[in-house]
């Protein structure tokens, strides 16, 4: 938690750029899963880095989607030199965390997106839909965590 507070404080002010410049970062759909964690040792002993929303995704269209850095970059509706800063910023977290032996939570962000995204805290599926959730479709539990909607 308190790495993630770091993380914030070191962004730079969203007002040192002109607000018409700056492109909303689109995402299709959120990870499934929170993070990752080295084998063999307890969360509670881990360090973690945190990987932002956008920066997975930069990972996911490049690295998992096989798209070029202009595709990727279109996709998310911002520049290239945006996308290719991201892209960089995602790599070096995931780099940390392998050599270091850090878990790698993936949380927070500027981004927008079409849909609702709901985690479910019984069963920990995340769900997307057009329209907001009341339960969860998996295992039906109304005990939802809302983590982001359309703007
Ligand atoms: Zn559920």
């Amino acid at each position: 938690m308190f790495l993630y507070l770091c993380c914030i404080e070191e962004k730079p002010p969203k007002r040192r750029q002109m607000p018409n410049q700056r492109r909303i970062r689109k995402i299709d759909a959120p990870p499934k899963i929170e993070g990752f964690k080295p084998v063999g040792i307890k969360m509670r002993q881990l360090d973690k880095v945190v990987l932002l929303y956008e920066e997975y995704e930069s990972i996911r269209l490049i690295d998992y989607e096989n798209m070029n850095q202009e595709e990727a970059a279109e996709r998310m509706n911002i520049s290239r030199p945006t996308f290719t800063r991201i892209y960089k910023k995602a790599r070096q977290a995931i780099a940390k965390a392998m050599v270091e032996g850090k878990a790698i939570i993936i949380e927070g962000g500027t981004y927008t997106t079409e849909n609702y995204w709901a985690r479910c805290k019984r069963c920990s599926r995340i769900t997307t839909a057009a329209t907001p959730l009341s339960h969860c479709p998996h295992c039906h539990s109304s005990d939802l965590n809302n983590l982001h909607q359309p703007e």
